[in-house]
């Protein structure tokens, strides 16, 4: 992982306050990393840091995908799958159902599946974005998977 970190961030309607107060507090160190967010998080972001660091737009690299509802979790996922994403904030909201929960759950599994650093709540994110690995070259060591994709392939050969 190089020192200048893919950070993917992600907040559901009712945290994006949350996230925007985050956002706010930690401007300064987000702004040294390239940023993907779902599509109206990423609005509010990069509103947030143009407001505050009084930087223009197009200074600031934000990458915004579609909105969570719309495919946006599931182009993250995508993106961790390809090894695009070093880091994900995930503010999702634990007391409302969403119409893409399955979409949510994915974008969680496949973060674990490939060792991507997450936090889901504030303090997490407070912790996370206050390690000094955050600024480091850092190496995600994923599991071994191949004997899985060795067992699919003698599976379809006894087919
Ligand atoms: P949004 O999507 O940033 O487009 O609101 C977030 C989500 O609900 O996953």
């Amino acid at each position: 992982m190089a020192r200048r970190k893919t950070i993917a961030l992600v907040a559901h309607d009712h945290k994006k306050q949350d996230l925007i107060r985050w956002v706010q507090q930690h401007a300064e160190t987000l702004l040294q990393h390239q940023l993907v967010c779902t599509g109206t998080t990423g609005t509010l972001v990069e509103q947030t840091l143009v407001r505050q660091e009084k930087v223009s737009p197009e200074s600031i690299a934000v990458q915004k995908l579609k909105s969570g509802p719309l495919g946006g979790d599931q182009q993250l996922g995508a993106l961790i799958c390809e090894g695009k994403v070093d880091v994900l904030f995930f503010f999702w909201d634990p007391m409302e159902p969403h119409p893409h929960d399955v979409d949510v759950k994915a974008l969680l599994r496949i973060a674990v599946v490939y060792n991507i650093p997450i936090a889901c709540n504030k303090s997490s994110a407070d912790y996370l974005i206050s390690s000094p690995l955050i600024q480091e070259d850092y190496q995600i060591q994923a599991d071994d998977y191949s004997s899985y994709i060795q067992r699919n392939i003698n599976d379809k050969s006894q087919a």
